[in-house]
């Protein structure tokens, strides 16, 4: 990544201080930063609630977007995303304008902060895909009473993300690399992710790879937090994951985080903007100080960002000054006098709490062009159908034999929200209006065609209410498309 230096030789970074607590937490770890001399230079830029109110949807100015355009590199604080003006979250704005496809959470336990998990040496890191999977947010009203949302797993997605946690594990030293799915259940999607992870962790024998399922994963770190380095995961999982792991080390005021991407990353602590405290002086920054240590390494200032992460240890094993999270609001130092005091720790090791050590992340570089993978050979061999209909399977099933009766297709089944109901295996579906009706080609050697589908769809629509199609794909010889429960 080229980040841009300015005529003094300083590394520019765009600095967003952000609503609520924001500001208070961001001086924090400025202040900080500029106390160990290194060469950082600050553009200030607005994002969130102000930029809301003054009327602009997105909540990101195009000044904010042209100053991360030339830095690269962002330093932010936590953004509210409002209700009743501008309704997009200018976080995931951010997130997705510069495709930071990786988010990475450190989790370790630290010192003079009472959890249940204290002595038990929690030092594992997160690595959550942060653009696909349900939270590309494409949704769709089937039927009045029945909402479907798409799950977008991409080749592509899962090579990335698995690129960087194997690098980032060898950027810390890291022995073994854990993929956490529900491919179980869902074979193509999470699928796609562990079967990526198998085949690209041969490229990195020097770290064990193991898979594990997504509920378990989630049991275990519950169970036994410590035999987990590093966890890469899908969106979704990633998101529910990360934040219980927080939970295990003393919660959202110890939580940092880092969203990668090819050209731009974006460092930020876990929580949000916590309106409560905002302007009161008491809360704990050292989220968003440990992400600042984070931003430190990726841009090469390895020395700044030790000194820091030992100088935080060293103040919270001492114990002198704690936040009100820690010990109680009644009781806790306020932000600039536990700030003041990381500052004049700086230079201070501790005997016990030791900083790993940290060799330059390689990002990894996934090829541009979109496709990814060339398959030798792919045919359509049916379609899925679906419709709205009051009736029922059995009414259905023999409307729509002789709908698919003269054309290149028959009837395989009809299933309900995934679960075979026609033909009838006695079993018992309490079924919705929204029904899926297989046709399979009859000339199973060669592709079905366009006109076929669109043949086969009118002759439906005459009688009902189709709401969506998907063709069924082979691709060398798989099959691209997942079975229905109680089919065979
Ligand atoms: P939140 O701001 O994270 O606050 C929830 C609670 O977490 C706080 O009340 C507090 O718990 C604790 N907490 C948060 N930051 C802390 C810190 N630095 N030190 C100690 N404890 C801390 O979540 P929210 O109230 O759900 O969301 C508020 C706003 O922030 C929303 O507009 C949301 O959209 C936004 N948000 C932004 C981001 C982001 O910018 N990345 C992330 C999440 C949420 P106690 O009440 O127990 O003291």
């Amino acid at each position: 990544m080229n980040f841009h230096v300015t005529s003094s030789g300083k590394k520019l970074v765009t600095l967003i201080p952000g609503d609520g607590i924001g500001p208070e937490v961001v001086q924090s770890a400025r202040r900080i930063i500029e106390a160990t001399g290194a060469a950082i230079e600050w553009d200030e830029q607005e994002a969130g609630a102000k930029v809301f109110k003054r009327g602009l949807p997105s909540g990101v100015p195009q000044d904010t977007i042209e100053s991360i355009r030339k830095t690269r590199v962002v330093l932010k604080g936590p953004l509210e995303t409002p209700v009743g003006y501008g309704e997009k979250s200018a976080n995931v704005t951010l997130r997705k304008l510069f495709e930071t496809y990786g988010n990475i959470r450190p989790v370790r336990e630290m010192p003079g902060v009472p959890t249940p998990y204290r002595g038990r040496g929690i030092d594992l890191v997160v690595v959550r895909e942060n653009i696909e999977d349900l939270y590309a947010g494409i949704e769709y009203m089937q039927t009045p009473g029945v909402a479907e949302g798409l799950k977008l797993i991409s080749r592509k997605g899962c090579e990335k993300i698995v690129r960087l946690a194997f690098e980032f594990a060898r950027s810390e030293s890291r022995r073994r690399v854990h993929c956490a799915t529900k491919s179980n259940i869902m074979k193509l999607t999470e699928g796609m992710l562990k079967r990526t992870f198998e085949e690209i962790s041969k490229e990195y024998p020097d770290i064990e790879a193991s898979h594990i399922i997504i509920d378990n994963c989630a049991h275990q770190l519950v169970k036994r937090p410590e035999q987990f380095e590093v966890i890469v995961t899908t969106n979704m999982n990633g998101d529910i994951i990360s934040d219980l792991s927080s939970a295990l080390v003393g919660g959202l005021g110890f939580a940092p985080s880092a969203n990668i991407g090819n050209e731009v990353a974006i460092f930020e602590a876990v929580h949000g903007s916590a309106p409560k405290y905002a302007g009161k002086n008491v809360i704990n920054p050292t989220a968003v100080i440990l992400s600042s240590v984070m931003m430190l390494r990726h841009l090469g200032e390895f020395e700044a960002a030790d000194k820091i992460e030992n100088a935080v240890l060293v103040t919270l094993e001492e114990g002198r000054v704690r936040t009100g999270d820690v010990v109680g609001y009644d009781q806790g130092t306020s932000t600039t006098v536990y700030t003041d005091m990381i500052i004049s720790n700086l230079g201070h090791q501790s005997a016990r709490w030791r900083v790993r050590e940290h060799r330059p992340l390689q990002l990894p570089r996934v090829p541009s062009r979109p496709d990814l993978l060339t398959p030798k050979k792919r045919k359509v061999v049916g379609v899925d159908v679906f419709l709205e209909s009051p009736q029922d399977s059995e009414q259905l099933g023999p409307a729509f034999e002789k709908i698919a009766s003269g054309t290149p297709f028959h009837l395989k089944l009809i299933s309900n929200r995934g679960t075979k109901v026609y033909p009838a295996m006695g079993a018992i579906t309490d079924c919705v209006d929204h029904w899926r009706c297989r046709f399979v080609s009859n000339h199973g050697e060669q592709s079905v065609t366009d006109e076929q589908v669109v043949n086969l769809l009118q002759k439906i629509s005459a009688h009902y209410t189709w709401v969506h199609v998907e063709k069924l794909l082979e691709i060398d010889g798989a099959l691209g498309f997942t079975k229905d429960q109680g089919e065979d």
